[in-house]
């Protein structure tokens, strides 16, 4: 019988904590022991018997077998808090690659001294019905900063401060003019706790408030609604919780179905993680959970300081909170007795991390749900192909919202052929169609955004008589403009020569994509002399607080059209917008990486999503140079499945996930000529293991494959140099296999750990 081998990591609190240690399982062990597992081992040259904790499995030996030691056994019982969150760091280190040390600082809150906070809320001291009265008159006199104010103290006696200047874009004075009015009054106390509570301690929202509040204007939930729940807690009750993927639009009812779920949940004694992209998390999204579960939620985001961090961390453990609402980072709270994770918008990019370890929140989340034994429910209007690929293999379940709960109407959708407004003399970046709809808006006094898809855009070439897009012959990703005047694939490093006149239609209309926001709004303001523009890109947004100002202001009506890049899709609702005009839908499109169509996709059912969402009827305008690509043609029909039927077709034929796992190894380094060597001798290294020829990117049996090394799409950032390779394979434990391989090359040659990065595509 062969023998098996444990990584184990001992003694944590030890400075050599670095690398896991190599156990021999003994044959009573064998069946039972499982990575997860709290262990005690023989360590050091005196044996001191010591905890450690299992982070993996496998039957090679990596040391001199004579020499490797024997575990002692399973320490019952041990499996704590802290144990649960080390054994998930080895978990990460494993499966992301990075150091020990950067694994479990992901994982365990820093330990700090927690600062007094100083906590300002705004109270009122008025009965509810002078408030209501007060916000007819404003409402009447047109105060709209004023009224969304009353509008919230209605519903609630205490709103953080920072809530009411930032998320709901009220201005200090008119705090100020409220209080002199005697309605409100600001509060400040020191707070240790719960950074953003809803209120004070005789003042915030109780449960039994919230009971009486569901009972009031509880809703019946809908038989789909139901049907989701009902499964999802029957697998948790017979002890088989699973992962779910909840595929609704927004609107269809999917935060109820959380909600409950969590609810359903917390009777059973057990807690929540509810994750949010920061983005989303809006005051009222977190009111919803303040009613439902009052002082027992608590939320973590990126504007905690890390005592505060730590402080909700220890809250979680000493059981004082049953849900924790945030970011990606919210999935390492240290709850004893976690029963579900939720993960809403499970499709968004801001669940990867961009440092190391590069994990991604939804595969952690499988295993911290592993860990626990607790359910993974997943939610998204337009999923993940990685997502919605699970459900197919049965991986996953999947529930279906298919209607809009909220009334408001799908917006009537019209793609507009770039190549046919050039043949038809029109060289403005406006099409006809998109220029009578604004001027109807115009006048009728309606709100339009007009929304440039640079996503990701890295400077393809295409033409603007036929649509032509230069491509990669090898990857089929389009091209992009090199300092150097050639045209490379940042996936294999194939170059050409830059072309002058349109290979296809001999053109010579070929070049790169120009306008920015800023030159689209002097377009406007020329063509509709008056018009009041809002732009918000990177440049308007770089300061503190101006995202919240240029989105209140236009939430206020003080712009007619806003114009802006992703951020403006994401998130918030505008009632008064009835028109949205995609201006370059081919940015996207053509961002020269394999996820180019599916981010189209999500990016324009959003943008096109933006328009109708109030009483009046909604239109938007996409203007490509390619109508007839299924990814805007999906959109334009806010259509998934098809969009899924083709997209995944074009990842199984160039092996990109989730048809194959694919793993970017990252090469970092100041000489340009080091990088390229680093890069070269590292994807040498994994194609002689392998038997793969150097430009041979065919199968080599082992169903490896390598690919560049290529300068990365952003070849050098404050003067490091930038190179990639790809390994892909059908196998993800054939791509920790190499990550692990070169890992030990890495440290055998003592490079930098920083040298070399590895980000893992699923
Ligand atoms: P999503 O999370 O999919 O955007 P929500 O759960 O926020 O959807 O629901 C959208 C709106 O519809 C909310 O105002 C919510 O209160 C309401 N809603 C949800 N479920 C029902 C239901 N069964 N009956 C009536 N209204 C509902
Ligand atoms: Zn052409
Ligand atoms: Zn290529």
């Amino acid at each position: 019988m062969t023998e098996l081998y444990a990584d184990i990591i001992v003694d944590v609190s030890h400075e050599k904590l670095d690398r896991p240690f190599q156990y021999r399982v003994p044959e009573r062990l064998r069946g039972t022991l499982e990575a997860g597992m709290c262990v005690e081992v023989p360590f050091g040259n005196g044996n001191r018997r010591m905890k450690g904790y299992v982070i993996g499995m496998g039957e090679e030996c990596k040391f001199d077998p004579g020499r490797t030691k024997d575990i002692l056994g399973i320490v019952q019982n041990g499996v704590g808090v802290e144990d649960r969150m080390i054994a998930l760091a080895g978990w990460i280190r494993k499966n992301y690659g990075s150091t020990m040390i950067q694994a479990l600082k992901t994982v365990l809150p820093a330990k700090q001294s927690v600062k007094k906070l100083e906590h300002r809320t705004v109270q009122r001291i008025m009965g509810k019905e002078e408030i209501i009265s007060l916000l007819g008159e404003s409402r009447r006199k047109k105060q709209v900063a004023r009224e969304r104010l009353l509008q919230e103290l209605v519903e609630q006696e205490t709103i953080p401060y920072e809530w009411v200047t930032g998320k709901l874009g009220v201005s200090a004075q008119t705090v100020r003019s409220l209080e002199k009015s005697g309605a409100v009054r600001v509060v400040s106390r020191m707070s240790l706790r719960n950074p953003v509570n809803l209120g004070g301690a005789s003042s915030g929202l109780k449960p039994e408030e919230s009971e009486r509040q569901r009972d009031d204007g509880r809703m019946m939930l809908s038989p789909a609604q139901q049907r989701i729940i009902r499964d999802v807690m029957a697998d948790f009750d017979a002890g088989k919780p699973g992962t779910y993927l909840i595929h609704g639009i927004t609107g269809s009812g999917k935060t109820e179905v959380y909600l409950q779920i969590i609810a359903e949940t917390i009777k059973r004694g057990r807690q929540a993680i509810m994750l949010i992209p920061e983005i989303a998390l809006t005051y009222q999204t977190l009111l919803r959970f303040y009613r439902r579960f009052g002082d027992r939620v608590s939320v973590m985001n990126s504007t905690l300081s890390p005592g505060e961090k730590y402080d909700q961390c220890q809250r979680a453990k000493n059981g004082e909170i049953d849900v924790i609402i945030g970011p990606r980072s919210a999935l390492f709270t240290p709850f004893p007795n976690l029963g579900v994770i939720v993960m809403d918008e499970e499709h968004e990019g801001s669940y990867k991390s961009e440092s190391a370890p590069k994990y991604h929140a939804r595969e952690t989340a499988e295993e911290v749900a592993r860990l626990h034994g607790a359910g993974l429910v997943l939610g998204s209007a337009t999923p993940s192909l990685e997502a919605y690929f699970r459900t197919q293999t049965g991986e996953y379940k999947l529930f279906q919202l298919k209607e809009r709960l909220t009334g408001g109407h799908l917006p009537t959708v019209y793609t507009v052929d770039l190549r046919q407004e050039l043949r038809e003399g029109n060289r403005s970046i406006f099409s006809v169609k998109l220029q009578e709809l604004l001027a109807d808006r115009l006048q009728k006094k309606e709100q339009s955004i007009l929304f440039l898809n640079r996503r990701g855009y890295a400077g393809f070439i295409s033409c603007r008589s036929c649509g032509h897009v230069m491509k990669c012959p090898h990857c089929d990703v389009s091209l992009s403009e090199h300092k150097n005047g050639r045209l490379i694939c940042h996936y294999c490093g194939y170059s050409e020569p830059k072309v002058s006149l349109c290979p296809k239609c001999g053109s010579r209309y070929i070049s790169g994509f120009k306008a920015g926001t800023q030159q689209i709004e002097e377009k406007l303001q020329a063509m509709f002399p008056g018009v009041r523009t809002l732009r918000m890109d990177g440049d308007t947004t770089k300061t503190k607080g101006s995202y919240e100002e240029i989105l209140s202001a236009f939430a206020n009506r003080e712009a007619d059209v806003l114009i802006g890049t992703q951020m403006i899709v994401k998130g918030h609702d505008f009632p008064g917008v009835t028109l949205v005009g995609v201006l370059a839908a081919d940015l996207s499109l053509s961002a020269g990486d394999y996820r180019a169509g599916e981010r189209t996709f999500q990016l324009l059912t959003q943008a096109v999503g933006r328009a109708g969402r109030g009483r009046l009827p909604g239109e938007a305008v996409i203007q490509t140079y390619q109508p007839e690509h299924y990814a805007i043609v999906c959109a334009a029909d806010q259509d998934y499945e098809n969009f899924y039927r083709e997209e995944i077709l074009y990842r199984e034929l160039g092996d990109y996930p989730p048809a194959a796992h694919m793993l970017a190894v990252q090469i970092f380094a100041r000489e340009e000529g080091r990088a390229v060597e680093l890069a070269e001798s590292l994807a040498e290294l994994v194609r002689t293991k392998y038997g793969i020829t150097r430009n041979g990117t065919e199968d080599s049996g082992e169903s490896v494959r390598v690919i560049g090394p290529a300068p990365a799409a952003i070849g050098r950032i404050n003067d490091i140099f930038r190179f990639v390779f790809y390994v892909k394979s059908s196998k993800y434990g054939k791509l920790v296999e190499i990550k692990d391989l070169l890992e030990e090359n890495i440290e055998k040659r003592q490079l930098r750990t920083e040298a070399v990065q590895f980000d893992f595509a699923v």
